[in-house]
């Protein structure tokens, strides 16, 4: 860490500080210039982080030098994390964060059990290696579709079991926390969860795989923070999701962040996955936009899919009908390839 002082800090302001700091457990290397004076601050730095230094007289700034994500950190890891999801028994592992593109698809509601046997053959046969399906359920109205709760966790189980696949369902509240890692693969913490503290510690500890998904209007410094939460909690498998921001647009449910593929992976050795369909919210933008994140480096993309999306619970005008998401699952296997990678 580096302080900076102002023109006009007095020597006795910057000895006050560097005894500071000194009291704290650290050492101080000033640097005294013609204009400035700076103190770099040697020893763990994660001490004096949490510490209001800007209240100290002359000080102008202070600059940390190492991120505050540390085991998250693309630095805390030689090697890039590859997360092995082994599903029900007799199932083929799935791997997440090596040279395959993962492709998780299902539908937005288990609606019921039927309908999730339905969508989950569509999404197994066309290509798909995980099932999505929500039981609990994030509504902007509380008078819309909740999810079925408990029992659409025991219709996911089944599914898992039938199709024979790992699957992957959002969890929302703490008390719901063990029940859903017992049903599922892969628990989901999402964008209205992201930052949801308790939620990630109580996840956390559970030691599951965790995707987690950008918030609405979060920074990808604050996602990285939250994987970090997820981490410190005991969670070593945590998978970073992009799935569109709030801009000033309004012709797309939410603005996909592209180049948070590329700036993720640069900051974190985790695996970065990319959410078209919520990240756009119209079926015809969910192709061009799921082809683009596999050639910007995602390790997987999750789809909304649905036989009949005009009868939908929730998010119908997202979801791909089973042709269009057939076709559109070879077409990133083309794109894979021209980058290097297989789906
Ligand atoms: C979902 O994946 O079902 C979902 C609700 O996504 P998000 O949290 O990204 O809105
Ligand atoms: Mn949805």
């Amino acid at each position: 860490m580096i302080i900076v002082f102002r023109p006009d800090a007095t020597p006795q302001q910057i000895d006050h500080v560097a005894e500071k700091v000194r009291e704290w457990g650290l050492k101080t290397n000033i640097s005294r210039g013609a204009e400035r004076t700076l103190i770099g601050v040697i020893g763990d730095e994660a001490k004096v982080r949490a510490k209001p230094l800007e209240v100290f007289p002359g000080v102008e700034a202070v600059m940390p030098v190492l991120k505050p994500y540390r085991l998250v950190s693309a630095e805390a890891r030689s090697e890039r994390t590859r997360i092995t999801l082994p599903g029900p028994p007799g199932a083929t592992p799935v791997v997440i964060g090596g040279p395959r593109v993962v492709v998780i698809a299902g539908p937005c509601s288990i609606e019921s059990r039927e309908m999730l046997m339905e969508v989950g053959r569509i999404a197994r046969d066309g290509g798909a290696q995980i099932l999505r399906a929500g039981a609990f359920k994030p509504r902007t109205s509380p008078y819309a579709f909740q999810g079925h709760g408990v029992r659409g966790l025991k219709y996911l189980a089944e599914a898992r079991l039938e199709l024979c696949m790992p699957v992957v369902t959002e969890v929302m509240d703490t008390r719901d926390a063990e029940l859903v890692g017992e049903a599922a693969d892969m628990l989901q913490i999402g964008a209205r969860n992201m930052q949801n503290f308790t939620l990630l510690k109580a996840v956390g500890r559970l030691r599951k795989p965790v995707l987690l998904k950008r918030g609405l209007s979060s920074t990808l410094e604050e996602l990285l923070m939250c994987a970090e939460y997820l981490m410190s909690a005991g969670c070593h498998d945590v998978l970073l999701c992009e799935r569109g921001i709030r801009t000033f647009e309004p012709m797309t449910r939410n603005t996909l962040d592209l180049s948070a593929i590329p700036v993720l992976k640069r900051e974190s050795h985790l695996p970065v996955l990319a959410d078209p369909s919520h990240g756009t919210g119209h079926w015809d933008l969910v192709g061009p936009m799921a082809r683009a994140a596999v050639a910007a480096g995602a390790d997987g993309i999750t789809l909304e899919i649905h036989p009949r999306p005009e009868e939908a619970f929730s998010d119908g005008p997202q979801a791909l009908l089973p042709k269009t998401y057939r076709e559109l699952v070879k077409s990133m296997a083309a794109v894979a390839a021209a980058v290097g990678r297989s789906l």
